[in-house]
């Protein structure tokens, strides 16, 4: 393997799942299992109420924070939403923006995720885009195209200063939550023609420099074979995320492997 040396993330989306206590618990606990980690960049993406907690207890621990969604709008008449200041006051340094999730039930579209990717650096959070195809778009052999349009409707306007700054996850929507995980070569081939994308439209610079992390049934199972690929930079984590040994085993694993993938 020869892989440039893109620093590792493990992120994890902990969705709507954990009550502050119960967020506290285990934030705590990933505290105390990972005070040692390196090589690799750890996010935790809690639930609004217990992200101030959360925040609080990962103050000077190598664990970040992030928030799972933001409004593209600072402030307003906008009920139920949360802002990027918001987020970023209560200790956040990333947010995930266009998850899945979002698209199918909360009819996020490519235009919506393009105006949050925005906001999102305007207040100096670093965005974690997530893009992916759903079954019936793989099955039709549209996985490319689907993956291209909304790479272009999130990106379209941008620039290569700011594309620098964004963290792109690839997360088939057949997989997540399904425990159906891409092959590493099913994954890395979609990995591979989004980091051709982004030398097409953002040049080699940022195309090399870009991490494009993988989403969709990851476990300490299978995490080290699909982060030895070569563009394979990490992975976002949904149900495995929410059991401090799962997920403090996955860290472990993305710091074994690290220096095949040319971090020392
Ligand atoms: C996710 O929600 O981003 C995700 C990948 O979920 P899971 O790991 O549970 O498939």
């Amino acid at each position: 393997m020869n892989a440039p040396a893109r620093k590792t993330m493990i992120a994890g989306n902990w969705k709507l799942n954990k009550t502050i206590r119960e967020a506290i618990e285990l934030v705590t606990l990933l505290k105390r299992r990972l005070c040692d980690v390196e090589n690799t960049d750890v996010v935790v993406c809690p639930p609004y109420t217990a992200i101030s907690d959360v925040g609080e207890i990962l103050a000077e621990s190598e664990i970040k924070l992030g928030g799972q969604d933001l409004y593209w709008e600072d402030k307003g008449a906008f009920t139920g939403e949360i802002s990027g200041a918001m987020l970023k006051e209560a200790g956040a340094n990333f947010v995930i923006v266009g998850h899945s999730e979002r698209r199918q039930f909360f009819n996020e579209t490519n235009e919506t995720v393009n105006k949050k990717i925005k906001a999102a650096l305007k207040n100096s959070l670093t965005p974690i885009v997530c893009i992916g195809e759903t079954l019936e778009e793989r099955e039709g052999g549209r996985t490319f195209q689907v993956i291209g349009a909304q790479f272009k409707g999130a990106f379209g306007n941008f620039s290569r200063e700011e594309m620098k700054k964004v963290i792109l996850a690839y997360e088939p929507v057949w997989a997540i939550g399904t425990g159906k995980v891409a092959t590493p070569q099913q994954a890395q081939e979609v990995h591979a023609f989004i980091r051709k994308e982004l030398w097409n439209a953002f040049g080699e610079a940022v195309a090399s420099g870009l991490r494009i992390l993988y989403g969709g049934s990851v476990k300490p199972g299978n995490i080290s074979d699909l982060i030895k690929e070569v563009d394979i930079d990490g992975a976002l984590v949904g149900g495995a995320s929410l059991e401090a040994d799962q997920f403090s085993e996955l860290v472990k694993q993305a710091m074994v492997i690290a220096p095949l993938r040319g971090l020392e």
